[in-house]
């Protein structure tokens, strides 16, 4: 195998640079490393076959100007110079200011669904991996097709056992999320959406899964419109059986997202879930932190004599004012503040005063609580109307109990909810229906505004 001819390995990376087609999809920026995260020093990379080294033009086009077989190479920078080599031999210099392309090369040995990556680290990055340099330290832009990247990205969205349904669901909220915020927030840094939760999760096809790719092939280029224009496709882990609009959540007009609503999914059984039915129990003290670590920091102080929800509408908790002894309050206007300001998994929660009695015992104790005699755990909580044995129970205190359910914002997609509306029996379209009423489902590149 040492004399692995030339002929056998081939570029995948000519094709990207030349897929302008009508029907192909866009080619996506992902930031691995910018800014801070640049990289002070050097940068090691490992192929299966070899790569194809050369310029990126400033749109992304890959200008390939020679090909190396090998299986490894360390990138680094001179001032604003990117040079690859290997071992200590030169392999390919950059010019001053320009960025390189690294593209690994494929082999005809490979399996038809085998898709060529560049190594950095245990993280496999396919196609075009663009390196340029700023007072000696690299940046590191992943250029891909944007299929390829849903593949990449849906792993570590959802669960790759779920229900094909889900998926594909899954696939059309991250397609669509993915080509509305492009251009966003990071484009002034060359690039359309970083790597981390700060945009979507992305590490290469790393954790590329059959059934997860397959979801992304089912759905090739089909996102969610309202009106002719993408939608804000925003989703979270799980609801706890009801939505919250995207005003409800972030304030603003309710008539911008006509979309992002207040809806019922009853076939959602959060309860099956760790982070789909918790509870907190809070103290003076924890109010004390809580109220420290807040916006509203020195404006109130515990103990918390009432807390008053305005708002009529189901589910999620908004509008909440938080008054103390001294009659000062707070207002929490949406339920995103709620969420922060209580520090829970969601903001769709009840509230209620509560008498709690601490265990102080190393294990257990049994205390007599409105439900009669119960075992009483270190940790644990219960409404209590008086304590039984006295050296390991006491410490009986007013508190608020918050009985809650789901976790995150609540807007959009419930990513649980559209396993278990799969599981129920509703296919992508009708799952998204549910979750993004008023909403198309139409092919991205033939949408004249894109
Ligand atoms: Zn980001």
């Amino acid at each position: 195998m040492k004399l692995k001819s030339i002929l056998m390995i081939f570029s995948v990376c000519l094709l990207l640079s030349l897929s302008s087609f009508a029907d192909e999809s866009p080619t996506i920026k992902v930031g691995l490393n910018y800014g801070d995260s640049a990289i002070d020093g050097e940068v090691t990379l490992s192929f299966e076959n070899g790569f194809q080294a050369g310029l990126v033009a400033d749109d992304g086009t890959f200008m390939p100007m020679g090909f190396f077989e090998t299986t490894g190479a360390v990138v680094k920078a001179s001032s604003d110079t990117i040079m690859v080599y290997e071992g200590s031999e030169l392999l390919y210099e950059g010019y001053g200011g320009m960025s390189v392309g690294i593209c690994p090369l494929a082999s005809e040995l490979d399996g038809e669904d085998h898709i060529p990556f560049t190594k950095i680290g245990s993280i496999k990055y396919p196609e075009v991996l663009q390196f340029s340099a700023n007072s000696g330290k690299i940046t590191i832009i992943n250029i891909i097709d944007a299929e390829l990247y849903f593949k990449g990205v849906l792993p570590s969205e959802v669960y790759p056992s779920w229900h094909e349904e889900a998926l594909k669901a899954a696939a059309i909220a991250t397609r669509t999320y993915t080509y509305q915020s492009r251009k966003g927030k990071h484009s002034k840094l060359g690039f359309d959406l970083c790597d981390t939760t700060c945009c979507q999760v992305y590490s290469g096809i790393t954790k590329c899964q059959p059934s997860t790719n397959k979801a992304v092939e089912d759905t090739r280029n089909l996102v969610l419109t309202y009106n002719g224009s993408l939608i804000t496709a925003v989703y979270h882990a799980i609801s706890g059986g009801i939505t919250e609009s995207a005003a409800g959540a972030w304030g603003g007009n309710p008539e911008s997202y006509p979309y992002l609503t207040v809806t019922e999914t009853p076939f959602e059984s959060y309860g099956e879930i760790a982070r789909g039915h918790w509870t907190k129990v809070l103290h003076d003290e924890d109010f004390d932190s809580l109220i420290a670590s807040s916006s509203h920091s020195g404006k109130i102080s515990a103990p918390i004599t009432d807390i008053y929800v305005s708002d009529s509408t189901p589910g999620y908790l908004n509008n909440m004012t938080i008054t103390d002894s001294a009659g000062r309050s707070i207002l929490l206007r949406t339920s995103s503040n709620v969420r922060s300001f209580f520090s829970t998994l969601s903001a769709n929660f009840t509230i209620g005063k509560v008498y709690t009695a601490e265990a102080y015992a190393s294990d257990s104790a049994k205390v007599i609580t409105a439900g009669g005699v119960t075992d009483f755990t270190a940790g644990n909580y219960a409404a209590i109307l008086s304590a039984q044995g006295k050296e390991t129970v006491g410490g009986i205190k007013r508190g608020y109990f918050l009985d809650g359910k789901g976790h995150g914002h609540g807007v959009g997609l419930s990513q649980y909810g559209a396993q278990y509306a799969a599981k129920a029996g509703y296919t992508y379209p009708e799952i998204l229906a549910i979750y993004f009423p008023g909403t198309v489902i139409e092919d991205y590149t033939l949408m004249t505004n894109n």
